[in-house]
């Protein structure tokens, strides 16, 4: 089969969830067999979210092939199981720093270089490169923004050419916004009528609308919206708001979003989709009723989207687990000795958070110092791990000033240091230690029964490491690194094997959890948080 593509573009207002409908149906399209891959075209000039603060952006998303990506990528992986990569995250900053390489390497022969057609024709080719691998059936790709953005016309530009040129091996799925005026008590189509205008007026005729909305939706108003759009009634779909993301693939395929998309790419959909395991999961999600309480000892806790995969990878650990996940967000920066007792008593576990900088790192080794003595099952992630090590220098080793030279360049004791490859990099952007890595695991580790095997390969970003200088003196005193690099032998996992559930992972494990696929880590936290909560009872 030829490859099809699926575009997916977003009315009225941003945040409708076009991530989540483009994940759902991948998700659906998978579940039938297809071979299915997603990705993302964002309009911003930076060249990737890298260099962005989660108070621009979110979190950041790593793929294995080492490619800072924007968060909805998350989403990809966690609904379909597929990895993604560098190819699947696009911005214009990536767009144009090619098309300007080409124009210095002398590649457009004198030509003047335009918009149309050297910034488009650049975006088509790479809308296609996935698909060109001929490893995909379907490839999703998702238009960041708002059709009406200045920034995202070149992307529009090229799908218009693109339906033109594939004719039934490309469509368009437009996401839009059904407002509820509360004192009306009315659904309003305009906005979504006006918003198919701006893309008919570009020259794109959607072919299928998803109608974002919190009421259900009248099937004579998805009748009169179809007509106003020149798009079939049956070509109508809602996405009411539902309780939890998970739920929309489901949503999805009792309205046939993915019959209907077959039908238009000229695939005559057989059978249904095979979603029992996504359906297990749901099962478990409604049958639970007991929580286990999580605290997220973090800076960005007032940020819902900061911390992502962390929070996906708890929900779905503690789904798996039968519990109703309760996490809470612990502002590290407030954190002090004075109530330390007061917000971390009566959590089941806490999880030390990734992050960057000084600021908020304190209440971090507060917390960490009050989780190791009160043995709470602790999970520290990234930077979550390097305090581990550096409250354990201080408080256990006795190394007062222990320090990770990224708070503290003069430290004496740089017990978290910057590699030595890191020394001589001044560009912000992509140079981290990016990407999959394979780790060791010590046998008899906790960490090794966690996962069942001793070689796991896993994501980073970072550019500071545990100092090997000090390795034999934390393990002398209890703190064990179970998980190194083979190859430079750099410490990636350390842990308290006298206690409950102390790890710190150098890598992030959050990115690879997925729904079918939940991470052994995760799951292994949550389960010694049940265990410490029934044991408190
Ligand atoms: N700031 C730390 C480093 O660069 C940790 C980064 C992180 O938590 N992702 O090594």
């Amino acid at each position: 089969m030829e490859t099809k593509y699926i575009f997916v573009t977003g009315g009225v207002v941003s945040s409708l969830g076009k991530g989540i409908i483009s994940s759902s149906l991948a998700c659906l399209l998978k579940a039938r067999g297809y071979r299915v891959t997603i990705q993302k075209f964002d309009p911003y000039i930076n060249i990737d979210p890298g260099t962005l603060n989660p108070y621009e952006h979110g979190e950041c998303y790593v793929t294995v092939d080492g490619h800072e990506a924007d968060l909805d990528l998350g989403h990809y992986e966690r609904f379909t199981n597929v990895h993604t990569t560098r190819a699947n995250n696009i911005t214009t900053g990536r767009i144009y720093q090619s098309v300007i390489d080409k124009e210095r390497r002398g590649d457009y022969l004198g030509k003047t270089v335009q918009i149309i057609p050297h910034i488009t024709d650049e975006i088509k080719r790479n809308v296609k490169i996935l698909g060109n691998t001929g490893n995909f059936d379907f490839v999703i790709t998702e238009i960041g923004g708002v059709v009406g953005d200045i920034e995202s016309l070149p992307f529009l530009e090229a799908v218009r050419q693109m339906k033109w040129d594939m004719a039934d091996d490309c469509i368009v799925v437009h996401l839009t916004y059904v407002p509820y005026i509360a004192a009306a008590k009315e659904l309003k189509t305009k906005p979504t009528q006006h918003s198919v205008k701006q893309l008919q007026h570009l020259g794109i005729q959607p072919d299928v609308l998803v109608l974002r909305t919190e009421h259900d939706i009248p099937v004579p108003m998805r009748r009169k919206i179809a007509q106003f759009c020149n798009v079939s009634p049956d070509d109508v779909v809602q996405s009411a708001d539902v309780s939890s993301i998970y739920e929309v693939p489901l949503e999805m395929e009792r309205q046939h979003l993915d019959e209907i998309v077959l039908r238009h790419l000229g695939v005559q959909p057989e059978g249904e989709p095979h979603l029992e395991p996504w359906r297990r999961f749901l099962d478990k999600m409604h049958a639970a009723n007991e929580t286990v309480t999580i605290g997220l000892v973090g800076k960005y806790v007032e940020l819902q989207d900061a911390y992502k995969s962390i929070n996906e990878a708890l929900f779905q650990a503690a789904t798996y687990n039968d519990r109703v996940l309760d996490l809470r967000y612990i502002h590290s920066e407030r954190l002090t000795e004075a109530d330390v007792d007061e917000k971390l008593s009566g959590l089941d576990g806490v999880i030390i958070a990734p992050g960057f900088g000084q600021r908020g790192i304190e209440g971090k080794f507060t917390a960490l110092k009050w989780c190791r003595e009160h043995d709470v099952p602790t999970f520290g992630i990234c930077l979550g791990m390097q305090c581990m090590v550096i409250e354990f220098a201080r408080n256990v080793l006795g190394l007062t000033d222990a320090n990770s030279t990224e708070m503290d360049h003069a430290t004496p004791h740089n017990v978290i240091d910057l590699m030595e490859e890191q020394k001589s990099v001044s560009d912000k952007g992509g140079t981290m230690r990016l990407g999959a890595y394979d780790c060791a695991l010590a046998g008899g580790s906790r960490v090794e029964k966690a996962y069942g095997t001793t070689r796991v390969s896993e994501r980073h970003r970072h550019r500071f490491e545990f100092n090997n200088d000090y390795r034999a003196r934390f393990e002398n005193a209890g703190m064990k690194c179970v998980g190194e690099n083979p190859a430079t032998h750099l410490v990636e996992v350390v842990e308290l094997p006298d206690h409950r559930w102390y790890i710190g992972t150098q890598y992030h494990p959050e990115y690879s959890s997925t729904v079918l696929n939940p991470h052994p880590l995760f799951l292994d936290f949550i389960k010694a948080a049940v265990a410490y909560h029934n044991e408190k009872k």
